[in-house]
């Protein structure tokens, strides 16, 4: 192979995507940091953007503020920009984790419109297999340190001391404005009418592969790394 080939090869390899599919709650958010970490691929949540969007006060932000909270879905186009402009950042050619897009038909054509322009393709996508009922307690009870990220439960993982986080040392912890019982409902409704059709969407497409989300999370973890490891080889 000469230069020029090499070049050309290496320029247009195509960069792993997966997408990680599941309820509010299902843990996607988890599994995304903990593959980032150990496959130094990049997470790329549309509910983060949006949040930093609403923070920031731009006019996606401000059009998705009240819908995020009432736990609507935000409309197609705003989340397909955010997802769009978010993907023509460089560190993304390492290779994406999407948590949380797509959430509609209409966003999972847009992307597969999007990698197809780019020469890329969709290595897998994961859906975490829960139990529904388990989803309300889990969103309801958790939060997270302000200061690290480090996430607690109410129930399932309190820190060591009350009010103290145990990686940094921290003492303000919040919760998001959307994790409490009444939303995680809408949430749940709007997942099951909108987002589970995308579990058929993609075993059309032989993409599909499911992973049992119920039990504990490093077991997960290691089942999701070995899915993964296989579908980026
Ligand atoms: P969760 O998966 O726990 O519901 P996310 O952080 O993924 O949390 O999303 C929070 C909220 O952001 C959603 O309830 C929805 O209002 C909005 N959102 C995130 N991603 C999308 C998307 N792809 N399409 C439409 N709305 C979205
Ligand atoms: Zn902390």
């Amino acid at each position: 192979m000469d230069t020029d080939t090499m070049t050309t090869a290496k320029a247009s390899a195509p960069s792993p995507v997966l997408i990680l599919l599941g309820p509010p709650g299902a843990g996607k958010g988890t599994q995304a940091r903990m593959l980032e970490e150990k496959l130094g691929l990049v997470q790329l949540s549309t509910g983060d953007l949006l949040r930093e969007a609403v923070a920031a006060g731009t006019d996606a932000g401000k059009a998705a503020k009240a819908v995020m909270e009432a736990g609507g879905l935000v409309s197609d186009e705003i989340v397909i920009n955010i997802l769009r402009d978010r993907l023509a950042q460089p560190d993304t050619a390492k290779g994406v984790i999407l948590d949380g897009f797509p959430r509609t038909t209409v966003q999972a054509e847009a992307l597969d419109r999007l990698l197809e322009e780019q020469g890329q393709k969709i290595n897998a996508a994961i859906s975490l297999e829960v139990d529904d009922t388990e989803m309300v307690t889990r969103i309801a009870g958790r939060y997270t340190c302000a200061a690290c990220g480090e996430g607690y439960h109410d129930l399932y993982k309190q820190p060591v001391t009350d009010g103290t986080c145990d990686k940094c040392g921290g003492t303000e912890m919040k919760r998001r404005a959307d994790d409490n019982a009444e939303t995680v409902g809408s949430r749940l409704k709007a997942y099951h009418a909108q987002t589970a059709p995308l579990i058929a969407y993609y075993g059309g497409k032989g993409a599909l592969q499911k992973i049992d989300a119920m039990g504990d999370i490093d077991q997960i973890a290691a089942g999701m790394h070995a899915m993964v490891a296989r579908a980026i080889a």
